[in-house]
């Protein structure tokens, strides 16, 4: 008797007749013989619409209680999906990080599991019912609800794999796998049957939603194979597996982008040591990861610096700079929500040169101005105005041709 975890995300359980659909797939599955997890995520919107109220009420929501509404989406799915369970004739209980019970550090919105009590779920399963677990959700060691952040009913899914040792870790979504790029925004793009961890990792950080990043990287941890495929078709997805078990690496696998960053610059600091520090360490204090960072020297010893943050975080990292500022005697701190980072990501790449200023001319062809510019050895990324990401992310996939194979090729 095999042990699956399935995952489905915000758009799967999006109302009444879905989540009735949602049951009567895990029932199939049950029926056929399986122990079955079922981790759920809020129906879709509903997070969006919990986090603005708390915006209302609050210019920079508490976070604790953040936590605690934000968390309330997830209780609704569960509940309901135990219930559609039962009326079609089957068993079915549901849980709540807690009473799993999901421990996590105290990093509310973001905190990180540090381990599961496998008791209650075995127990359930036992019993013979479907167990249904709220995603995204946890608990710290003082009984306070924590949040793992967006996307983070992936991370739980995949942490209930490995605690658990499933057979299989299935992640049901609107779209039939992961793809070349975000198919809603390209109808070329092509869906890929195996990825490495490594590569999958790279798109989730740089964009790619469908697969949570600290979901990947647990399961590259633990050594978890995710299947990501479609809820409303039954064809194969994609299987995210470890590199060994690819056969060929693409030179560019993917293109992603993200709009959930914003652009700050204080302008004119003293071009000197200590300057750096005296300005991230603040941002680094309040848990604000700061992604990309140029510095651009004036004549006369001072300096810009400008970098990105996390849109959610944009609030308390231009309260934290406007104080540095004074401290420093900055000339300004500027903002600007407008923006979207596009990257081209393969690990191909590492061995070929040349990626990069093919991606400069086809901005340049579309008229399209890069802010910044950052590479590693798998992956360049570019900071445009929001507006142009469309027509950037269908011209690279072109330019890339993302809609065929594209093998490195053999060097003589
Ligand atoms: P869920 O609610 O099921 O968790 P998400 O909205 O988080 O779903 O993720 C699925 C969405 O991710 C798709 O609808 C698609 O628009 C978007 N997406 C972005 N990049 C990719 C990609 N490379 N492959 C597949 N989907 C992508
Ligand atoms: N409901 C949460 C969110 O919208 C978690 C998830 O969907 O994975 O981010
Ligand atoms: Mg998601």
């Amino acid at each position: 008797m095999a042990l699956i975890v399935q995952k489905f995300g915000g758009t799967s359980v999006g109302s009444i007749e879905k989540i009735k659909a949602v049951a009567s797939r895990v029932l199939e599955s049950h029926r056929a013989g399986n122990r079955m997890i079922v981790v759920l995520s809020a129906m879709s919107g509903e997070t969006d619409r919990l986090i603005g109220m708390a915006h209302e009420m609050q210019h920079i929501p508490d976070p604790r209680e953040l936590d605690a509404l934000v968390s309330t989406g997830e209780q609704v799915t569960v509940s309901l999906f135990a219930m559609a369970v039962k009326a079609a004739g089957g068993d079915a209980v549901s849980l709540l990080g807690d009473q799993v019970a999901i421990h996590t550090d105290q990093m509310h919105t973001r905190a990180r599991i540090d381990s599961i009590d496998a008791a209650r779920i075995q127990h359930f399963l036992d019993q013979g019912k479907i167990v249904t677990v709220a995603g995204f959700q946890g608990v710290t060691d003082s009984g306070d609800i924590t949040t793992l952040g967006r996307g983070g009913s992936d991370t739980t899914a995949v942490a209930l794999a490995a605690a658990l040792k499933a057979d299989a870790c299935e992640i049901f979504t609107d779209v039939e796998g992961v793809f070349t790029t975000d198919p809603g925004i390209c109808d070329k793009a092509r869906k890929i049957d195996f990825i490495s961890y490594d590569e999958m990792l790279e798109l989730a950080s740089l964009g790619a939603k469908v697969l949570d990043i600290r979901a990947v990287s647990m399961a590259k941890r633990f050594k978890v194979p995710v299947h990501v495929r479609s809820t409303f078709t039954h064809t194969v997805g994609t299987w995210v597996v470890g590199e060994e078990k690819i056969m060929e690496s693409m030179l560019v696998s993917g293109i992603t982008y993200s709009k959930k960053e914003a652009r700050i610059t204080i302008k004119k600091v003293p071009d000197q040591p200590g300057i750096a520090a005296k300005i991230f360490l603040p941002i680094s204090d309040a848990g604000i990861l700061v992604d990309m960072i140029i510095q651009n020297a004036h004549d006369g010893g001072f300096t810009d610096m400008t970098f990105t943050v996390p849109k959610d975080d944009y609030a308390r990292a231009m309260e934290i700079l406007n104080k540095v500022a004074k401290e420093l005697h900055a000339e300004s701190v500027t903002g600007d929500q407008d923006i979207a980072k596009v990257s081209i990501v393969g690990v191909g790449m590492r061995n070929y040169a040349g990626i990069a200023s093919t991606m400069f001319q086809i901005m340049s062809k579309e008229g399209i101005n890069m802010m910044m510019v950052t590479t590693s050895e798998i992956k360049v990324s570019a900071v445009i105005a929001a507006k142009y990401t469309e027509l950037a992310v269908r011209a690279l996939h072109d330019a890339f041709a993302l809609d065929k194979d594209n093998l490195p090729q053999e060097e003589d």
